[in-house]
């Protein structure tokens, strides 16, 4: 991220005030060594620590920064703490990347209505980017066999019958989880009820117990996001298209259901922090909290320490595993930190350098159940700019490149694509390696329940520790994904100002 003036300042008194604390205030910098060492310091906000903040709120994703702006907006003195370089956690424009792609929170729902009043609010604009499906049709790789869209409903290797027999295998896991959906006209936070918790089982013996063949099961594990079919609750499956179902029925004026942010999604969680009073703090990693006559000391891992009445974390909860807490979480919520897991997934970003489909007369984009899942020409592309490709392969497929080196995955994926299409051979060029999970701050895509863990943690997930409230979409009960983080912070928020 290009650092602003306002930040290289931040950044320069912020240095000198730690330089203070630390008493070396009188060891100016001569030689350039020393400069260098004084910028791995501390960095501090702008003018003196304050003693004790409000509330000071952990993580610079949606959900930390709307509980943030809610605080400031009723009064309180906010001090926000972001672990990475950027802001915006699982929404990060890829502005280095021809056609922009967003590496995680990409579309916007006609329903997402906290996230569309923020994205006015801030003087940003909704569009629909101009997208290029019809010139970039997919095709099928089954079992090692080429295969139209066209063509799939009466091939043989459609394992379908009947009135499934149309849809295309990259539908199968949505169509034909949400058929006959028992969430159906339900509340959107009915999976949380007793009455469904019988649903609360692996996915594919849900799948089987009504009729679904192996075959059918076996190519909707290519598209789940989780540790795969057996380890996914069901009723999370039945929540995830039972909110898309609700979400596809809403209409944005024009007749959309979903948008983007011109610009890329990341100008949000950016207009949003700079909208604050304090200066949103990057590279301060939480390590540990603790709470001592109602005040809670936060400590980072560069060594600095902010004091708050108040907190809340939006950090993911598996990362909170590595997070110090005193007093300790104890009982079912530490279950929860020690056992929910998040949905897996890499991209794989290459620049085409010369259309490989043309020479070999296939679609650009493949759909596969072989180890490369997804091959997509970037659908969304401004004049101009070159073409880009990405691969895009999750659940249980990506668990093999935790073992792997950037530099490995491209060469990987280079390889299986040169032998599954050899058309690609020497034509793509590396440009980046993305996955929510590469990264100490992230846990994965987004929250996934296993079997048994929707009864056993799902009402478990929001209570507060002491002075600490927990937000993210993992806290969210009605929607998921960017509007269910805008709704877990504003309730964190609420928590605190209803306290009052
Ligand atoms: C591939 C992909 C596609 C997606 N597509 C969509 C979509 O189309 N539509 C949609 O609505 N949603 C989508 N989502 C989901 C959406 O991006 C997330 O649900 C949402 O952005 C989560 O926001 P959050 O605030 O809960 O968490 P985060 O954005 O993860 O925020 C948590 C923040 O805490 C920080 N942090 C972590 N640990 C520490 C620490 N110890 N100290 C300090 N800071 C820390 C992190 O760096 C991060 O900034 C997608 C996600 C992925 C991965």
């Amino acid at each position: 991220m290009k650092i602003s003036r306002r930040k290289f300042v931040k950044n320069v008194a912020g240095a000198t005030a730690a330089v203070g604390a630390l008493g070396l205030t009188n060891c100016a910098p001569k030689d350039e060594s020393l400069k260098e060492d004084l910028a791995l310091l501390p960095k501090q906000p702008k003018g003196p620590v304050k003693e004790k903040y409000d509330v000071v709120v952990v993580g610079a994703g949606l959900s930390g920064l709307q509980a943030a702006i809610l605080l400031e907006e009723a009064g309180y003195d906010v001090l926000v703490l972001e672990g990475r370089k950027r802001l915006g956690g699982r929404v990060y424009t890829l502005e280095n990347i021809p056609g922009k792609p967003e590496a995680a929170g990409e579309w916007i729902g006609a329903n997402y209505a906290r996230m569309i009043s923020m994205v006015d609010k801030m003087g940003l604009k909704l569009f629909s980017p101009p997208m290029t499906n019809d010139q970039r049709p997919w095709m099928y790789n089954i079992k090692g066999e080429f295969i139209t869209k066209e063509d799939w409903s009466s091939h043989p290797l459609n394992p379908q019958k009947g009135e499934f027999r149309d849809l295309l295998p990259s539908q199968f896991l949505s169509k034909i989880s949400n058929h006959e959906n028992p969430l159906k006209d339900q509340p959107l936070d009915a999976w949380l009820k007793p009455e469904f918790q019988k649903y609360d089982i692996p996915h594919d013996d849900y799948l089987r117990s009504k009729g679904i063949d192996e075959e059918t099961i076996r190519l909707m594990n290519v598209t789940i996001h989780s540790g795969g079919m057996h380890r996914t609750s069901a009723l999370n499956e039945l929540r995830r298209y039972h909110v898309n179902e609700f979400n596809g029925k809403m209409q944005f004026p024009d007749g959309k259901s979903y948008k983007m942010i011109e610009g890329g999604n990341s100008l949000l969680p950016r207009a949003m922090a700079e909208s604050l009073n304090n200066e949103v703090l990057l590279e301060k990693t939480v390590v540990a909290f603790r709470e001592k006559n109602n005040i809670t000391e936060i400590s980072c891992s560069d060594g600095t320490a902010y004091n708050a009445d108040h907190v809340i974390c939006s950090i993911p909860i598996s990362v909170l595993k590595n997070v110090t807490f005193e007093p300790l979480i104890k009982g079912i919520a530490a279950e929860a930190i020690d056992h929910i897991g998040y949905g897996l997934s890499i991209q794989a970003h290459f620049q085409v350098m010369e259309p490989f489909w043309e020479k070999d007369g296939l679609a650009p984009n493949m759909w596969t159940d072989g180890e490369l899942e997804r091959v997509a020409v970037r659908t969304i592309r401004y004049e101009g700019q070159p073409e880009a490709l990405v691969v895009f392969i999750n659940g249980p497929e990506s668990l093999k490149f935790r073992l792997m080196t950037d530099e490995q995955v491209f060469a990987y994926c280079q390889n299986k694509l040169a032998i599954l299409r050899p058309s690609t051979k020497g034509l793509l060029k590396p440009l980046l390696i993305q996955s929510c999970e590469r990264d100490i701050h992230g846990a994965g895509d987004w929250v996934y329940w296993q079997p048994g863990q929707v009864t056993k943690f799902g009402n478990n997930m929001r209570p507060r520790h002491g002075n600490i409230h927990f937000c993210g979409e993992h806290t969210a009960i009605m929607e998921r994904g960017m509007e269910g983080a805008f709704e877990s912070g504003e309730r964190a928020a609420l928590e605190i100002i209803l306290e009052a």
